[in-house]
């Protein structure tokens, strides 16, 4: 059938339409107590000062020789097993070399050939729907060290920069995905969708400001309907969530506009200027055999037998999809409250702990009100839920003073407030009990409050007999805050009917 003429569509106002292809390499920070091939610490890089976390092998010196971190692999496993990856029972490390002041060896010990892990996908909630994203691969390698440019004054005065090694030789999982994602909401959901599981697992801080999580995207744009791939381009270490959406926005865009005026995209890698919001060319994409990659003869192939990784599988966690499943039936949640649960592992330990009070048939109230009330403080507050003033067995109990029908949804807000700063010990009973906020069931303490509103309001009342019905509306709201707020809606709606009538 046709649309009619004045049917909005935005694809008619702005042809033709084009779609984004969309890829993403992460590198995923991984938590380790020791770093990927040295006994150095990896505690806290970040802020500790320069090079003091760095030993003979981060240096590279003549004469060392790396040994694989075990738990490195283990966290490597375990996100192949999370997300249906094929774990290799050989692997082999290999040398990548490039020159760069950050990297004393003179080449990164990455994978290249036979990477730890390959296929798999990631999946999760995008606009409302479920959404796969597939992965290529995901490989074992060293981070670099760092580049403090200006840090340093010479005798001279002039500015000079520094090299801090305690980054070189820390451990990434470099996650690769298939050119699956086509939008930028998609990109954004897949990269919070990805930093959620590797928190959930346990084998990265997801620490965004220091780096825990950096983001590569492959981008390229084509008409609607084509089939073939266009040449694309590269933004390198995007470390925001905003970042890695206004990058794609600007460079999609970038590259339409090329392409419409018959010029041509380049293949090359781009840097985001968060200041400028728009990518810059930063030097042509190297071919792979421009780093001479080659097995490393330091290190010998890692062989993963099948009980390791059957041991590894035992210790998982009820992982985020398993667990929003069963929230849908166990609880009868639709799955866009199941996908909200288990977005965090936070949140779902707080929604369960709720649920050790709580009856079932309550989940849909205690969603609720982690989803309002709950949500809304600690994001003003720009709090934690693992450290919410509230703790999850005291919203249960407000739960079930609502439901019981001590206090209204009205009143149960009150209290929230009144919890969230400590009062009486964050009891709702007991704050309840201070303020005199139950919900009163004096049917003739009601009738009195009716009758004067009634006196009151009497251009209301004769509206209500001349025929609006609405002037009801009034009389409710009036008596509702004359008992403030403690009468039960119910017995307000009988109590003026029957005057009314
Ligand atoms: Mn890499």
């Amino acid at each position: 059938m046709q649309k009619p003429s004045h049917f909005f569509n935005k694809s008619i106002l702005k042809p033709p339409a084009w779609e984004t292809i969309i890829g993403l390499e992460t590198h995923v920070q991984l938590s380790t107590r020791s770093k990927i091939f040295s006994g150095s610490s990896n505690k806290a890089y970040f802020d500790t000062s320069p090079n003091t976390q760095a030993n003979e092998v981060d240096l590279a010196l003549p004469g060392t020789l790396p040994a694989i971190n075990r738990v490195a692999v283990e966290h490597a496993i375990r996100f192949g097993l999370a997300t249906g990856a094929k774990v290799a029972q050989h692997s082999v490390f290999s040398r990548k070399n490039y020159f760069y002041p950050d990297l004393p060896k003179g080449y990164q010990i990455s994978q290249y050939e036979n990477p730890i892990l390959s296929g798999g996908e990631v999946t999760f909630f995008s606009g409302g729907k479920e959404t796969s994203v597939r992965l290529i691969r995901s490989h074992l390698e060293e981070d670099a060290g760092k580049l403090l440019h200006g840090s340093y004054t010479l005798e001279n005065g002039l500015p000079a920069s520094g090299i801090d090694l305690n980054r070189a030789g820390t451990a990434l999982l470099e996650i690769v995905t298939e050119p699956d994602i086509r939008t930028t909401d998609q990109a954004v959901d897949y990269s919070k969708a990805l930093r959620s599981l590797v928190v959930w697992l346990g084998i990265c801080d997801g620490n965004m400001q220091e780096g825990s999580l950096r983001f590569d995207v492959n981008i390229s744009v084509r008409k609607l309907g084509e089939k073939n791939l266009n040449t694309r381009t590269e933004i390198k270490n995007l470390n925001s969530f905003r970042f890695l959406e206004r990058s794609i926005l600007f460079e999609s865009q970038r590259q339409i506009e090329l392409l419409q005026s018959g010029s041509k995209v380049v293949q090359e890698t781009r840097l985001y200027d968060p200041d400028r919001n728009e990518t810059r060319s930063m030097r042509d994409k190297e071919n792979a055999q421009d780093y001479r990659y080659f097995p490393d003869p330091d290190l010998p192939t890692l062989i993963i037998s099948p009980a390791w990784i059957e041991n590894i599988r035992f210790s998982l966690p009820e992982l985020p999809l398993a667990k929003r499943k069963r929230f849908e039936i166990q609880y009868q949640l639709t799955s866009y409250d199941a996908s909200y649960l288990t977005q965090d592992h936070e949140i779902a330990v707080y929604f369960e702990k709720m649920m050790l009070v709580l009856p079932e048939e309550q989940a849909k109230l205690a969603v609720n009100w982690m989803m309002g009330e709950l949500s809304a403080k600690l994001h003003r507050e720009n709090k934690n839920i693992k450290n919410s003033p509230i703790p999850a067995y005291l919203l249960a109990e407000l739960i079930k003073l609502i439901t019981g029908g001590t206090i209204s949804n009205k009143v149960a807000r009150q209290v929230f407030s009144a919890m969230w700063i400590g009062e009486e010990s964050g009891q709702p009973s007991n704050i309840i009990e201070k303020y005199g906020l139950k919900r009163t069931n004096d049917i003739n303490a009601l009738r009195m409050i009716i009758d004067e509103i009634l006196i009151d309001n009497q251009s209301a009342v004769s509206q209500y007999r001349a025929g609006k019905k609405k002037a009801m509306n009034l009389l409710v709201g009036k008596v509702m805050q004359a008992s403030k707020g403690k009468a039960d809606p119910k017995d307000i709606n009988t109590l003026l009917q029957e005057k009314l009538a």
